[in-house]
């Protein structure tokens, strides 16, 4: 950044902004209005409250855009905060599950799509000797948990700060708190809102902070069942592990009689055929999935070493559900797998150079304009953030000017390009040249 220019902490007009929004969404507001009357908080998921200048409602999405109730179109890089990895409504995808809707939604009952999916599953992910399914990644991490304790003996596990693993009580702990509640916390776990059950049952550690861990298993090494993890750690600024840090969690679950868990919700198909695990070379004992698996349907799965995974198949360790492996997501995630395992994972290419490109302008045009900006992450999945030095861990995000970043979301959505409000990028393989330069063109003028 030239000398000459002075670092901006401000900027992009929001009252304006937000004055423009508002009049061209109408539509949205009376919804919301009347949304709230019967639906606790006007939304189906508490995140989404955070919407300025309030949750907006979409009638279609195609390839990579949104359009709202409005008619105003969006470029759409929230991809329902990740699974689109096809963009919106890919044609073979709404195809497969087309013809599977005139056969049936859901059997309760054994069916072809669930092997057919297993076999392409066992095929890329490298721990996945066996496989089972879910609906969501909340549950199936359950899953995972429950296989690690009588897998090992041991009851306790250990996580990051910052990561995410679902909403359930066990592991919806220390994710995003502030820096007083973890400077008063001193190491000990933080719980979310009320009504959690207390968390006596976890260890928490600083991601890449390999003394932390060091440290907890050398006092708790008898308790600790498994140590989870998102391998890059996406929803707390996309944190990559530092060279080396993933390997030393091999090592040291290995060493502590532990199984190590890579929660490969956002990871998995998206920055990677292999997921995380491929693409950093640590093989885990067991990988969450979900999200991007079916393209946006409901479906989410667990991989692992075949004699891990003979608990659940011997049924020693119960994994139940009444729409587990429904055909509907299962013919939907079978059309998701075969376009992005063609041809050896040929997609990710030219997904990977579109959204290095496009978060490396990103990043020149912010910084010649003064600000103070980093990205970070993996190709299509990246985090733009206010602020001196790519973050390290949970703590240091909270460095970054947020106020700024949703401030220019706001702009941003103004010139129809919809981003997370976290500062997160995800990009789709529906994305196109052109759209990256449609971006580039509304962020000059959010600049201008
Ligand atoms: N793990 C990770 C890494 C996630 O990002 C999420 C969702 N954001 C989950 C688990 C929970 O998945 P779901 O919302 O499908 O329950």
């Amino acid at each position: 950044m030239p000398d000459s220019i002075q670092i901006k902490e401000a900027g992009f007009n929001a009252e304006q902004r937000e004055r423009s929004v508002r009049r061209k969404t109408p539509g949205s507001w009376q919804r919301f209005v009347r949304a709230q009357k019967s639906l606790a908080g006007g939304v189906s998921s508490g995140l989404r409250r955070s919407a300025r200048p309030y949750p907006l409602y979409y009638s279609a999405g195609e390839g990579s855009r949104l359009t709202d109730v409005d008619g105003n179109s969006y470029l759409d890089y929230g991809l329902a905060w990740g699974p689109l990895i096809l963009g919106h409504a890919p044609p073979a995808v709404a195809n497969a599950v087309q013809q599977q809707l005139a056969r049936g939604f859901t059997y309760g009952a054994q069916h072809d799509w669930e092997f057919e999916v297993a076999e392409l599953l066992t095929a890329v992910i490298p721990c996945a000797e066996r496989v089972c399914f879910a609906n969501s990644g909340t549950e199936i991490v359950q899953v995972a948990l429950r296989l690690a304790r009588a897998a090992t003996g041991k009851s306790k596990l250990l996580k990051f700060e910052g990561h995410y693993h679902g909403w359930a009580d066990e592991v919806l702990v220390s994710y995003h708190p502030s820096a007083a509640e973890l400077d008063e916390a001193a190491g000990k776990p933080i719980g979310i809102g009320a009504g959690q059950r207390p968390h006596d049952n976890i260890f928490i550690a600083a991601w890449n902070d390999r003394d932390a861990v060091e440290r907890i298993f050398s006092r708790h090494s008898a308790e600790i069942a498994c140590v989870i993890c998102e391998p890059l750690l996406s929803n707390s600024g996309c944190i990559p592990p530092e060279p080396g840090f993933l390997q030393f969690l091999r090592e040291i679950t290995r060493r502590h009689g532990a199984l190590l868990i890579f929660d490969e919700v956002i990871t998995g198909f998206r920055i990677d055929l292999r997921g995380g695990q491929g693409y950093y070379g640590v093989t885990p004992d067991l990988a969450t999935y979900a999200k991007a698996i079916a393209a946006g349907l409901p479906l989410s799965a667990l991989a692992g070493e075949a004699e891990i995974m003979e608990l659940v198949a011997s049924g020693r360790v119960v994994h139940a559900g009444t729409m587990n492996g429904n055909p509907l997501v299962l013919a939907a995630a079978k059309a998701t797998l075969d376009i992005l395992s063609y041809n050896n994972g040929a997609a990710y290419n030219p997904l990977r150079t579109r959204s290095d490109r496009l978060r490396q302008e990103l990043q020149q045009l912010l910084a010649q304009a003064g600000y103070r900006v980093v990205t970070s992450g993996v190709g299509p999945v990246f985090q733009l953030s206010f602020m001196d030095q790519p973050p390290r861990n949970y703590r240091d995000t909270l460095q970054a000017n947020r106020d700024l970043y949703s401030d220019f979301s706001l702009a941003l959505l103004d010139e129809g390009v919809l981003v997370l409000p976290d500062g997160r990028w995800y990009v789709s393989i529906a994305h196109s040249d052109d759209d990256v330069d449609f971006t580039l063109a509304a962020v000059k003028r959010v600049l201008a």
